[in-house]
């Protein structure tokens, strides 16, 4: 398969299983947490899905579009393992992390601490959205909608 066409199954996926996701966390209460912004495009999305909801964006410098940024106090630059430390407890409804690389041994050491990190920061109940498998004790695996292929995409929720 070409980059073109997994990037274009990749971003299908994400979208599909946003959408199947934000019906559940719009009955929720809690904010949503985006770890990496980049150019804004799913921040951009959930903020059309979830209006109103307070949506706290990281990344390591602001690269977004700039119909795609937050506001000043709910966009948080630099590295994600150390500025979402204050967050903790902030009981989310929802993080989204479309952080992974593509390179196996980098993502490894991602792996290492955002399972963690993502438990920590969303109440029980709360889901969590992400570009890589979360293996953690808290976060239990959920399938994805019939559209998105296993492993794709990925969702769990915090037991
Ligand atoms: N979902 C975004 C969108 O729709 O535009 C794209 C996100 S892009 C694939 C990943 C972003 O995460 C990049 O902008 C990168 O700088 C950021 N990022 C990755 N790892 C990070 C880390 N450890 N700390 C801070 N930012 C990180």
């Amino acid at each position: 398969m070409s980059r073109l066409d997994s990037f274009i199954r990749r971003m299908t996926a994400q979208r599909d299983i946003l959408d199947h996701v934000c019906a559940e966390v719009a009955k929720m209460e809690g904010p949503v947490i985006e770890l990496g912004l980049g150019n804004g495009r799913t921040f951009h999305h959930l903020r059309e899905r979830l209006p109103g909801r307070r949506i706290v964006a990281f990344d390591r410098a602001l690269a977004a579009h700039a119909s795609s940024i937050p506001e000043a106090e709910n966009l948080v630059l630099g590295e994600i393992r150390e500025t979402a430390e204050r967050f903790i407890g902030i009981d989310a409804a929802l993080v989204h992390a479309d952080i992974g690389t593509g390179y196996e041994d980098r993502d490894a050491v991602t792996s290492a601490w955002l399972p963690d990190l993502i438990a920590r920061l969303l109440r029980v109940g709360g889901i969590a959205v992400s570009g890589t498998p979360l293996d953690h004790p808290q976060l239990q695996r959920l399938a994805p909608p019939p559209s998105v292929p296993a492993d794709r995409y990925f969702i769990s929720r915090r037991v």
